[in-house]
């Protein structure tokens, strides 16, 4: 059975696609009785004497809109695990879905079919509808196919807009990747088409007004803002990863890790602190019986002693039980460290050789600080 995942806060957990979960986030539901307040009066014109039904009507309709959002999603899914990725969770919210796919393509060419699958199935969705409606009854059956084809057909385009972090965006960072070798150009390239876009889109009402002739509602305005930020935004977190990942390589464990000394669990907590001062350490490894070590010293936790009681405290007590997870090899470098950091969060980690020495103590607010301190 997989072990569950921590859930994101805000999300209910529906079921499962491919072996992801799939998570409705609370914000769906205040849009979902959006659309069926909004839909319900045209099902009560196609359909009349739906009365309080016709709110149900519209719930369902925006449960089927979401559901091919869903297969929009699990086809990215689908595609990202064929090359290997794990794919945590796919997540719906207000403006569509999210899957959140683990690690970073390695070639243009992943990049480009994990992205433009889901575009091309909410087209081909969107096409099946429009060939269904020949065969569709009146009424609210008929409503709710177009509406499919109409919503499937316009998210499959819209995606394909060269801008992160849209499909399109994706799509076009995996070109000028291609094209140019370097995926951070292509981040570059295609997050600027992301906040291209999201200025456009304040245009909007604009060419509602000179273009189509139609004078825009608040809804407009409002939609044309809201998508404009969450474009802007997903725009700038993908150049401030690729930012990141870019300077990544500059971290390194043997590098950042304290001298550390090494002391039997029972030493005075007094004397341990002596002898780390005197070879001047910044790290201290407390070893079991047979010389392993056992455990790493936490800085808070021996600052809390009070000096006087410090002759008389063991060290092991202000010291936390190492595990598998917190040990980690001098060679690991840039994802690779920041992974393993991720994957067990820990004030302290010992770094030890291939051979099993051990190399020193890394401190994970030595390494933000070299972080934030990388050029
Ligand atoms: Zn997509």
């Amino acid at each position: 059975m997989p072990a569950s995942r921590p859930r994101p806060r805000g999300t209910i957990r529906v079921g499962s696609v491919a072996g992801s979960d799939v998570l409705v986030s609370g914000s769906w539901f205040l849009v979902a009785a959006l659309i069926a307040v909004l839909v319900a009066p045209r099902a009560e014109l196609v359909q009349p004497g739906l009365g309080g039904w016709a709110y149900v009507a519209g719930f369902v309709f925006a449960v089927l809109l979401y559901g091919s959002v869903l297969l929009h999603e699990a086809s990215h899914a689908v595609v990202a695990k064929r090359y290997g990725f794990t794919v945590s969770s796919i997540t719906l919210h207000f403006l569509g879905g999210m899957t959140a796919i683990e690690g970073e393509a390695r070639k243009p060419r992943q990049e480009f079919w994990i992205a433009v699958v889901g575009p091309l199935t909410s087209i081909a969705v969107g096409l099946g509808a429009l060939a269904l409606l020949l065969v569709t009854p009146d009424g609210l059956p008929r409503l709710a196919v177009e509406a499919l084809a109409a919503a499937n057909l316009l998210v499959g385009v819209l995606n394909l807009v060269p801008g992160l972090p849209l499909d399109g965006g994706r799509v076009l960072k995996s070109a000028v990747w291609r094209l140019s070798g370097d995926p951070h150009r292509g981040t570059v390239v295609a997050g600027w088409g992301g906040r291209a876009t999201a200025v456009l889109m304040l245009g909007w009402p604009l060419l509602l007004q000179y273009g189509l002739g139609r004078t825009p509602q608040l809804v407009d305005y409002l939609l044309a803002f809201v998508i404009a930020v969450f474009l802007w935004s997903g725009a700038n977190a993908a150049m401030a990863a690729a930012r990141v990942r870019r300077r990544l390589p500059g971290l390194a464990a043997r590098s950042l890790a304290r001298r550390s000394i090494a002391v039997p669990a029972p030493t005075p907590l007094a004397e341990a602190v002596r002898r780390a001062q005197e070879a001047e350490a910044g790290g201290i490894v407390t070893l079991d019986a047979d010389g392993h070590p056992a455990g790493l010293v936490d800085e808070a936790a021996l600052l809390a002693v009070p000096a006087e009681r410090r002759p008389w405290v063991p060290v092991s007590t202000v010291a936390r039980t190492l595990t598998d997870a917190a040990t980690m090899p001098a060679g690991l470098v840039g994802e690779g460290l920041v992974a393993a950091l991720g994957r067990a969060p820990a004030p302290t980690y010992l770094v030890v050789e291939d051979d099993g020495r051990i190399h020193g103590v890394l401190v994970t607010g030595d390494v933000e600080r070299a972080f934030r301190a990388l050029p």
